[in-house]
């Protein structure tokens, strides 16, 4: 018999557990159901055709319009032991030819095809012949005219698909929008009830928005936060990418430009350097990202303002791709609005008029004091419900710290004032911290009373007191020009009518020194680097990137763990069979030699394991504890929120309470499911018939109609009329 789609996970890819939707869009696949899967790119979702892959008898074909991509999903499928090709106009004839070879006589898993060449003459015929068991639809975007990057031959998909109709179809996006959502469905003819839609929010990204004001200092002391470690930093026009590049360099970075000036070639090799670490900064202007899949990359800066919310997400999206915690640093300036602002000026009036309503998006982003996440998410028609996430800067900055500014914001205003309100914020500032500034001198401005009272702060902590007063209503920013200018409710101010409360910004950027990894709080960080080295060895020799052969998380929980039997070196993240047998003995003899250099015991991961899944508050596992908490009384809603978690998970922690000889009270579960009395006894006797074990078969015989989240709540009523059944 074949693994079942756990077994496969833990064995071939070394992982302990699938992630939110992962689970249901295999066994949607599994059971021949079509899906649409809407996930943030690093979401996972390659592992929903590949697990089915494994599975099926006959080929699955990937169609991806990113021919640097194939690669290296090839590449690294190939490390886990699975067998798969690519065919594409990159690849030379010879090994073209094998791979056809290979599919002819059914020896590959997993075919990624371009879509041109899926639709050259004879490959269609060729698939026909090999047996096609799913066909899966990478970017399936592209399929829609509505999506920032339609490609006409995926129009054409839509025949492939009907010419393999008993072929099980999954088409796969990072892009949100309803409109393009609706396309793919329409194009590819699958139903609305097997959509899966992922949560956008990136748990592990933090997100902070500086004030610009020395912007090559902020990014310097920032980025020698991060030794070893790689980043992105996107700026807004060529010229500005070879000065930073320039620059960085000359202070000793490891750095390269990337931008659309530079040849194909050049841009070529930066991006393969960066890939295989041996470059650890690129500097480069949006053009850069698309096609590369690194996921150790540990920050992007924004030295510019993005073009608008989407690419600024798909932008940081591009850092903690392994799950790892990341940061993003956007150097925010009401000067870079002018520049923007000056180029939506030249485009056609239709153009104009969505470039202004993304920008004012973007502002009211950056301008934020509540949780980022909150307006970011809105942009993606996700409603944050957390209030806090402790992952961005607003969050990070506790209430208590308010403080009475009013007099910062009586000399900033009255600066305003007497400098005729026609300045921006950098005048206003210059004035009113003495500075002997050409513009200053030439306006006579060192002889205003204001000039040089505001010298006890720097100009950056002006810039962000400034940015408040906007934000407080107390000043307007004159779009075309930039210049501030007072409202009434800075007269109530100055007439000490009004208080004015916020932040004085300290003077350091700090990135909060925290483990990448949340869950391991303490690892060795010599072996780390010991480990790291093979691990470039061996790919260079290989020439593949570092993070084909390992992860840098697999790497973590090595230094953390310090396995040194083969079977523990099994328990860590990320090595499943193949990669033991290939690995395993090159790195357990680094550990086991460092080990015993340093005389440290092997740890066993368990321990890790049972932590993080440890309740903070009680000390017990976290479904033992919610498990209590609601046979107390409590209500779902309620322990949703306490934990911050979603209501599938809470159903998840409840039914593992269950499996382990507890019961579960009845009363409180369905109340929480969208569910009518009559379809829940619909559902009961379903459970009845087929038994409470597996959700699809049930999920099958409502012909997807009952969603797994009601399924869950149903089963668990189901179950809590019963005595507690250990169900294998
Ligand atoms: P996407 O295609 O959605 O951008 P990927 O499929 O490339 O994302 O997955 C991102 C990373 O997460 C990959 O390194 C992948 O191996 C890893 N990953 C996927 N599923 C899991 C899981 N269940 N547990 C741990 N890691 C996972
Ligand atoms: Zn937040």
């Amino acid at each position: 018999m074949k693994d079942n789609p756990e077994k496969i996970l833990k064995k071939v890819f070394g992982y302990d557990e699938f992630r939110p939707l992962q689970a249901e869009i295999i066994d949607s696949v599994l059971n021949k159901q079509d899906a649409l899967v809407i996930m943030p790119t690093g979401g996972g979702k390659s592992i929903c055709y590949q697990i089915p892959a494994l599975i099926f008898k006959g080929l699955t074909v990937v169609v991806s319009p990113l021919i640097s991509l194939m690669k290296d999903q090839v590449e690294q499928l190939a490390e886990l032991g699975v067998s798969a090709v690519c065919l594409n106009s990159s690849i030379l004839r010879e090994e073209y030819g094998k791979n056809i070879g290979l599919i002819k006589q059914g020896k590959t898993n997993l075919l990624y095809i371009a879509p041109e060449t899926l639709l050259k003459p004879g490959i269609l015929d060729l698939l026909s012949s090999a047996g096609v068991s799913c066909l899966a639809i990478d970017e399936a975007h592209c399929i829609s005219e509505w999506g920032h990057d339609f490609r006409p031959e995926y129009r054409q998909l839509a025949d492939v698909r009907s010419r393999f109709s008993d072929a099980v179809c999954i088409a796969l996006t990072a892009t949100a929008t309803p409109r393009v959502q609706q396309d793919i469905k329409n194009s590819l003819n699958i139903k609305s009830s097997s959509e899966y839609i992922g949560s956008f929010n990136r748990e592990n990204l933090f997100i902070r928005i500086v004030p610009k004001t020395d912007p090559v200092d902020q990014t310097v002391s920032f980025i020698r936060q991060f030794p070893d470690q790689s980043g992105i930093i996107y700026c807004f026009s060529r010229k500005q990418v070879e000065d930073l590049s320039e620059t960085l360099g000359q202070k000793g970075f490891s750095v390269r430009p990337y931008h659309a000036g530079l040849s194909g070639e050049e841009r070529k090799k930066n991006q393969e350097l960066f890939i295989k670490d041996d470059v650890l900064i690129i500097v480069a202007t949006i053009a850069f990202g698309m096609g590369i899949n690194k996921p150790n990359v540990r920050f992007v800066i924004h030295y510019d303002l993005p073009k608008n919310i989407e690419s600024y997400y798909q932008e940081i999206g591009r850092s903690g791709r392994d799950g790892l915690r990341s940061e993003c640093m956007l150097l925010f300036s009401y000067g870079d609005i002018q520049k923007i602002k000056y180029f939506i000026n030249q485009k056609p009036a239709h153009e104009k008029r969505m470039a202004n309503i993304h920008l004012q998006a973007l502002l009211k982003f950056a301008e934020t004091d509540i949780c980022r996440r909150i307006p970011l998410l809105s942009y993606f028609g996700e409603e944050y419900s957390i209030k806090k996430c402790g992952m961005c800067d607003n969050c990070l900055s506790d209430e208590k710290e308010l403080q009475d500014i009013t007099v910062y914001a009586q000399k900033f205003l009255s600066c305003v004032k007497r400098t005729g309100e026609i300045f921006g914020a950098a005048h206003v500032v210059d004035v009113l911290r003495g500075s002997e500034s050409k513009k200053v001198l030439k306006f006579g401005h060192q002889s205003l009373s204001t000039y040089g009272i505001g010298k006890d702060l720097s100009k950056k902590q002006w810039f962000h007191l400034s940015r408040q007063f906007l934000h407080k209503g107390l000043v307007t920013q004159d779009m075309e020009y930039g210049g501030l200018n007072l409202t009434e409710k800075a007269w109530d101010v100055f007439k000490g009518k009004e208080n004015v409360y916020g932040r004085i910004e300290a003077e350091e950027i700090k990135v909060v020194k925290k483990r990448p990894t949340e869950n391991i709080t303490d690892f060795d960080e010599k072996l780390f680097d010991r480990l790291r080295k093979k691990r470039k060895e061996i790919a260079d020799e290989a020439k593949v990137p570092p993070y084909v052969i390992f992860s840098d998380r697999t790497l973590i929980e090595i230094s953390a763990f310090f396995p040194q039997t083969i079977e523990n070196m099994n328990n860590i993240y990320g090595i499943g069979e193949e990669k033991l047998k290939k690995y395993g003995f090159i790195f357990l003899e680094i550990i086991c030699e460092y080990c015993e250099k340093h005389g440290i015991d092997e740890r066993p991961k368990e321990i890790g394991q049972r932590k993080r899944k440890t309740s903070k508050q009680t000390g017990k596992p976290r479904h033992v504890a919610i498990g209590e908490a609601y046979n107390a009384g409590e209500s779902i809603e309620k322990i949703m929120t306490q934990y911050s978690i979603k209501l599938v998970t809470v159903l998840d922690h409840l039914f593992k309470y269950y499996l382990e000889s507890n019961k579960i009270r009845s009363d409180g579960l369905l109340s929480v499911s969208a569910l009518s009395q009559k379809d829940v006894q619909a559902v009961l006797k379903t459970f009845d018939r087929l038994g409470p074990e597996y959700l699809s078969p049930i999920f099958m015989e409502h012909n997807g109609d009952v969603s797994y989240e009601d399924l869950k709540i149903t089963r668990l009523y189901y179950l809590s009329e019963k005595p507690p059944l250990p169900l294998s």
